[in-house]
């Protein structure tokens, strides 16, 4: 990460704290790791993310509904998904620094660090050496591979290193009361399994037909290994996945339509799609056939932040397999090369799993802006977020240009009308030029500010977050005006 991006995301995480986007959890007792809180905009601007996502996926699409799962499941699920088993990552320690490592993530280090000659070469060696290793589930391999490039790429002063070892990232925690009645459950380690485990109570009493899916926007916990970059990698987080459920055969028409599908929903949102890019996975989980990420350019590199699957009938293979339950589906449609119905069978699945937290940081890196206001006479500058004016927490600011003469009560006046339909925020403290810099940072499309003149002839100035371009319109307007500026 060179000095500037390096900056850039240091001033992004200080931003959000002091504009009230995102706190360390536990922050008075010195913080939990990689664990957040969202602030007062935070929350507002990650509902909004969430509204854009359920409208796309739920409300566009007639065949997709959203449920709402619990977190507590029955702990065989975990067992049929595959997760008690694979869902690990390969973990080592430094016995001198006394610190932990994900063994590929240091390696993926070693490669950025390293600046001697033939770099591109001892990288892909690397990397080729390291996926290798991952795929046969060598562990001494990878641990070799840490040693071997020790000495050209040092990451943590003198390299005693432990057995890389498997870590199940899953958090398990005692359900019931009773000590010796309870028993061991674990919190979700994804959302996907609540939809799959509801595959026939959803198409049964919603009378779905294939294809259909099935979408939901809920919490998930990974015990990461190690957790940094702030808001990227997470120990609680939020997913909002949708699961499609097709016709065997179909999977590869389906995987192309919700690569697509998923990456216009993005670039939808006005980001520049040149930080975009997708990553195909040559190591793949060991429910799916095809995968791909969805990766945006960060200040530190391009990371994933959406993976689209297919997981062909894996998931409800292993649940009919562990529960004893027949998760057929009757297909009536006639297939035209036999003449008869497709019958029974059990549906493939393409899975488009999207994580909330990396999305709102995107969003806000994609937003943040320092500007230059500089003038021959004076220096000047701003802190901008340009937001999509959909997702901004607040849409719209109200001033009284004075305390006093009835501008004030105009102003409110104008606010309880419209905070029947938009989060807006009444400000009086402060030169108007500081309280416009406030609602800048916290990516205000537009304020609004009531003079004299408004008493008068009841209109009001605009004045534009990206532009700063004012301009005077009737107060009765508004309402529309914030109408078409921020409707979804
Ligand atoms: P990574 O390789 O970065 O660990 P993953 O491949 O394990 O991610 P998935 O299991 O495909 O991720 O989960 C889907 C989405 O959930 C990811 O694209 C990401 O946006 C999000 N996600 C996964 N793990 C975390 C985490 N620890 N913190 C925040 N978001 C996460």
């Amino acid at each position: 990460m060179s000095k500037n991006t390096d900056e850039l995301f240091k001033n992004v995480i200080s931003h959000a704290k002091e504009y009230g986007f995102v706190f360390q959890s536990s922050e008075i007792y010195d913080g939990l790791s990689a664990v957040y809180d969202y602030g007062q905009n935070g929350a507002e601007l990650k509902n909004n993310i969430k509204t854009y996502w359920w409208k796309a996926m739920v409300q566009m699409h007639e065949n997709i509904v959203g449920i709402d799962s619990a977190i507590f499941m029955h702990p065989k699920i975990w067992k049929a998904s595959g997760h008690v088993d694979g869902f690990n990552d390969p973990m080592i320690d430094n016995k001198d620094s006394k610190k932990r490592y994900r063994a590929d993530q240091l390696i993926e280090e070693k490669i950025a660090k390293y600046d001697g000659e033939n770099k591109t070469d001892l990288a892909e060696k690397l990397q080729h050496d390291m996926d290798e290793a991952l795929k046969a589930d060598d562990l001494p391999r990878l641990r070799e591979i840490i040693i071997e490039h020790d000495i050209k790429c040092p990451i943590s002063g003198t390299m005693n290193w432990t057995e890389v070892r498997q870590f199940n990232l899953m958090f398990s925690t005692q359900f019931g009361a009773m000590a010796e009645g309870s028993e061991e459950v674990y919190l979700r380690p994804e959302t996907a399994q609540g939809i799959f485990v509801n595959f026939l109570n959803v198409q049964k009493s919603g009378r779905m037909k294939i294809p259909f899916g099935i979408a939901q926007i809920g919490k998930a916990f990974r015990n990461e290994v190690i957790a940094r970059q702030f808001i990227i990698r997470m120990r609680e987080f939020e997913q909002m996945e949708m699961q499609f459920f097709i016709r065997p055969g179909t999977q590869q028409e389906w995987y192309e339509y919700w690569k697509i599908a998923r990456l216009k929903w993005h670039v939808a949102l006005g980001t520049d799609p040149a930080k975009y890019q997708y990553h195909d996975h040559a190591k793949l989980a060991h429910y799916a056939t095809a995968a791909v990420d969805i990766e945006y350019e960060f200040p530190f590199g391009f990371k994933e932040v959406e993976g689209i699957h297919s997981r062909g009938n894996f998931d409800l293979s292993q649940h009919q397999e562990f529960s004893g339950k027949k998760m057929q589906y009757f297909d009536p449609e006639v297939d035209p090369e036999t003449g008869k119905p497709y019958g029974n069978y059990i549906p493939y699945v393409i899975e488009t799993s999207i994580g909330l937290d990396r999305m709102f940081l995107l969003t806000m890196m994609n937003a943040y802006e320092e500007e230059d206001l500089s003038t021959e006479e004076r220096q000047d500058s701003r802190t901008v977020l340009r937001l999509p004016p959909v997702l901004a927490p607040v849409k719209a600011a109200i001033f009284p240009l004075t305390k006093k003469d009835g501008l004030p009560e105009k102003a409110r006046e104008i606010m309880d009308k419209l905070k029947l339909e938009y989060n807006v925020q009444y400000e009086e403290k402060d030169a108007i030029g500081k309280r416009y810099r406030r609602q800048d940072a916290i990516g205000t499309p537009i304020c609004i500010t009531v003079d004299h003149q408004s008493l008068e002839d009841n209109t009001v100035t605009i004045r534009h977050r990206d532009s700063m371009a004012q301009e005077r319109v009737l107060a009765d307007d508004l309402s529309k005006i914030l109408g078409d500026l921020v409707s979804w």
